[in-house]
């Protein structure tokens, strides 16, 4: 599918691919598009450039995963797409809503290294503070799981200053994944599994 945007700088109109709904499974070639960001990346001949985002619906049949990216923090996923995707909720799909780009990546990687993103972003909140107390001079602005190019797992602590990656921690992960078997998700349909999730969660123990 592909659309029309017009350049804010200079107004010309240039044809920029929009996919609402993206099947990793059958068209493999977009998922490098995502994780490079290249997918939501416009550029005009005027030289403009900018990052594009739209609500996208992402969907790995293989892993069952759906990740539903709607970037306007105000909408909700809509509520007639529960009862259409209840046969896939039975089949153990995992459904997810994130609200931009980094997020959206952040899920596939989780989810290609074949954890549970619900353990990692605990894990990931209670980096926070030892991080914090070790860096009192700089400016966290997000915390995200990556690789390396050896497909090495990594927390990444983004500041304003530099990044700095800490390596995964598998057997923290694996206790906190223990944890969480208890814990069961009010609502499967696309809840937001994120720094304020986890903080929920923890004060509720
Ligand atoms: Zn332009």
């Amino acid at each position: 599918m592909s659309d029309a945007f017009i350049c804010p700088n200079c107004g010309r109109e240039t044809n920029f691919p929009i996919f609402h709904n993206l099947n990793i499974t059958a068209e493999p070639r977009f998922k490098e598009e995502i994780l490079s960001h290249r997918l939501f990346h416009f550029g005009c001949s005027c030289g403009f450039e900018t990052e594009v985002v739209y609500p996208m619906l992402y969907h790995d049949m293989e892993r069952k995963f759906m990740i539903f990216m709607i970037p306007d923090e105000d909408e909700r996923v809509p509520e007639q797409m529960r009862a259409s995707l209840m046969p896939l909720a039975e089949q153990g799909y995992v459904f997810r809503l994130v609200r931009n780009v980094n997020e959206l990546c952040e899920k596939i990687l989780i989810g290609d290294a074949d954890l549970d993103d619900t353990a990692v972003e605990l894990l990931k909140f209670v980096g926070e503070v030892p991080f914090k107390e070790d860096h009192p001079n700089l400016n966290l602005s997000g915390i995200y799981f990556q690789q390396d190019e050896q497909g090495k797992n990594h927390i990444v602590f983004h500041t304003k200053e530099e990044d700095y990656a800490l390596p995964f921690d598998t057997m923290q992960y694996d206790i906190v994944s223990e944890e969480l078997k208890k814990h069961e998700e009010e609502d499967v349909f696309f809840p937001e599994i994120n720094r304020a999730w986890a903080e929920k969660i923890l004060w509720k123990k």
